[in-house]
């Protein structure tokens, strides 16, 4: 995700702080600016743990989709919450169903511990009485966690309860009806929040518009790996494109990209193995800092050490776009057993997604906003 930050790692997996979330500190800060230092520090403290809270809940999630072997890219930290990234997504319902219940599970056991500690040091107080001021730091984090329980199981994409329910849908009929049904169900839900919102708290309104459009991305995203099913990443790569040596220039690479159509270059080293890609957003900038005469070598992306799991012709199509995603890059070598046979192009991607819909209209269907049933007929 831009503007985010590694501030360490759990289990392996990257903790990454989005800029904005700075945004809830200085929000924090300045509500408690009247009461004194002690109150801004004592404000600050309690988001902080609450955050902690949230990276354990996504730690959940991330743990549980790696035991079914799932790549986590990393774990990032929003205003609204939290976000772990996979590398590629599960579909396999039941397997889809633990990964998501696996973050309320662990905000409810924090809460249950949480009421144990609170209990057993007898500094239980109503809850009424609580506010977020007041009350015992364990009370209101007890109370804060039960929420982010709660709230996640809500049946709206992108809250953790949406995918349980396509989930659960996907076991009984095919997985991109499944997912039409929730995310029509998460943007009724969300109509409900905008419209209690303009009652009553302005931010459900923000919370309606992050639902309406994760839901709508949810269910593209669905009709896409419909379109794709059966599809490798051998049938959409690019076959014919141009290599960099990894001793070239800026200005090497700049005559190439004039050349021809080509704007992301794999960069190969004597031995013609790929030891990153050189996009031309990477080399525009390049030049607009001045570094025309330098080396590409130290603007490769994604990192060597990234391309461990690269693609393969036989990674399938939807596995290899998740994972164009994933890296937010606009193409990726594919290599057979360490040799570069092509680039996978979101370009050509977008030219299959054509040359399907084209195909589907003489058909008298169209893919375009289709629910997916007529497309598939497994399982
Ligand atoms: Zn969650």
């Amino acid at each position: 995700m831009r503007w985010s930050f590694k501030i360490g790692s759990l289990a392996g997996i990257p903790i990454r702080v989005h800029a904005t979330f700075f945004l809830i500190l200085v929000f924090v800060a300045f509500a408690h600016a009247d009461d004194g230092p002690q109150a801004i520090a004592r404000g600050l403290f309690f988001v902080l743990l609450l955050f902690l809270c949230v990276v354990l809940h996504e730690l959940g999630h991330s743990l549980v989709g790696r035991r079914y072997g799932y790549r986590v890219r990393d774990i990032t930290l929003l205003p609204i919450g939290g976000v772990a990234s996979f590398e590629n997504m599960p579909t396999d319902p039941r397997q889809e169903l633990a990964i998501a219940s696996a973050g309320p599970a662990v905000s409810f056991a924090i809460a249950a511990l949480l009421y144990a500690l609170v209990v057993a040091t007898s500094s239980f107080e109503p809850l009424a009485q609580l506010d977020v001021d007041r009350g015992s730091l364990l009370e209101r984090l007890m109370v804060v966690n039960f929420f982010l329980g709660a709230f996640n199981l809500l049946p709206a994409f992108p809250m953790d309860g949406g995918r349980m329910l396509r989930a659960f849908l996907a076991q009984r009929m095919d997985y991109a009806a499944a997912t039409q049904i929730a995310a029509r169900i998460g943007q009724g839900m969300a109509l409900v929040f905008g419209f209690l919102g303009l009652f009553t708290n302005p931010f459900l309104l923000f919370i309606a518009l992050f639902v309406y459009i994760g839901a709508e991305q949810e269910a593209a995203a669905a009709t896409m790996r419909t379109v794709f099913q059966g599809v490798r990443v051998c049938d959409a790569m690019v076959t014919r494109f141009a290599t960099l040596p990894s001793n070239a220039t800026v200005a090497d690479a700049l005559a190439k990209l004039l050349e021809g159509y080509q704007h992301d270059f794999p960069v190969v080293d004597e031995r013609g193995r790929v030891i990153g890609m050189l996009t031309r957003t990477l080399l525009l900038q390049a030049i607009a800092r001045g570094d025309e005469g330098g080396p590409i070598g130290g603007l490769l992306k994604p990192a060597p050490d990234d391309l461990d799991g690269s693609l393969t012709p036989e990674t399938p199509l939807g596995d290899g776009i998740e994972r164009l995603r994933a890296h937010g890059a606009t193409s990726l070598p594919v290599l057979r057993s360490g040799e570069l046979v092509g680039l996978l192009t979101l370009e050509n991607v977008g030219e299959l997604v054509m040359i399907h819909n084209a195909r589907a209209h003489t058909h008298g269907t169209s893919a375009a906003g289709a629910t997916g049933q007529s497309l598939q007929p497994e399982r």
